[in-house]
């Protein structure tokens, strides 16, 4: 028999039905419990049930210990399900995303894997809201963000908040990175070596926050997205893909601040990805 769930459990199994697409598992089984009530789980059971809404209504019960899921490893579900339940999917989501960028960080550890260590005085992993829309990526930290431990602190990232101010939004809405997450000594451009080796943990970031816009800022940070060089000019005013982003090309602040007349070429790159977003620029 066909056992009714309350409103407040069958909304729970929705989260957690919800958060479960949001790691990338889309089948769900059905298998009978011990105590002859539906459970439903992503276990290897008999009864696959294709469309996992339709079994809400059947199911009395979720079985975390036996889920498997073939997402990305960084996503493993965290959360006891006495917990989930409670949890409304937004909120569930946000934490898995901020779940995966600690076991990123995590990874990063203290990282020796490049020269770029031995002049560092932190690593700059990234700062924002781990469910942003829009993503920034820049070249790699200066020596404010050096001593800081942020993205963007210095006149740089002066100019950059007043860019994502114009756009209607502050820092805390959007994520912030780098192509590396240690100085480059004198700020140089980063060699390859060092931008391939820490390309990946950004590239990881940019899996768990799956924003729907990124900004490259600058042409390292748009060749190591795009996966080549090309002139910067070539770029811009159209709409790429990196990492099923949309990924738009833009100057880099700090190019700005030498050349302030090409800002009205970026605000035209800011508008292009806030129509991209459905944003509107801020009455004055
Ligand atoms: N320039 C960058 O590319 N990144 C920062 O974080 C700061 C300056």
């Amino acid at each position: 028999m066909t056992a009714r769930l309350s409103p407040e459990t069958e909304e729970a199994l929705r989260a957690r039905i919800a958060y479960f697409r949001d790691l990338g598992v889309y089948d769900f089984y059905r298998r009978e419990s011990k105590s002859n009530e539906s459970s439903i789980a992503t276990a290897t059971d008999t009864e696959v049930v294709t469309n996992a809404t339709e079994s809400v209504t059947e199911t009395t019960e979720i079985v975390s210990e036996t889920v498997t899921y073939s997402g990305n490893p960084a996503f493993a579900p965290v959360f006891d399900p006495e917990t989930a339940e409670e949890m409304p999917a937004v909120r569930v989501r946000t934490q898995a995303r901020a779940t995966a960028l600690k076991a990123i960080s995590d990874d990063i550890g203290d990282c020796t894997r490049c020269a770029l260590h031995k002049g560092r005085h932190t690593i700059v992993f990234g700062d924002g809201d781990p469910d942003a829309r829009l993503m920034f990526v820049g070249e790699g930290p200066g020596a404010d963000e050096d001593a800081q431990g942020l993205p963007f602190v210095g006149r740089a990232g002066q100019l950059l908040n007043n860019m994502i101010a114009a756009m209607g939004l502050n820092r805390g809405q959007v994520y912030i990175a780098n192509i590396v997450k240690c100085r480059p000594p004198q700020n140089r451009v980063p060699e390859p070596v060092e931008a391939n080796t820490c390309a990946p943990f950004l590239f990881r970031q940019i899996d768990a926050i799956r924003p729907e816009v990124i900004i490259a800022l600058g042409s390292t940070a748009a060749t190591y997205l795009l996966g080549g060089r090309s002139p910067l000019a070539a770029l811009r005013g159209r709409i790429h893909q990196a990492r099923g982003s949309k990924l738009i090309v833009t100057y880099h602040p700090a190019y700005l601040l030498r050349d302030p007349r090409q800002k009205k070429e970026a605000w035209a790159d800011l508008q292009l990805a806030m129509s991209e977003l459905g944003l509107k620029a801020p009455s004055k």
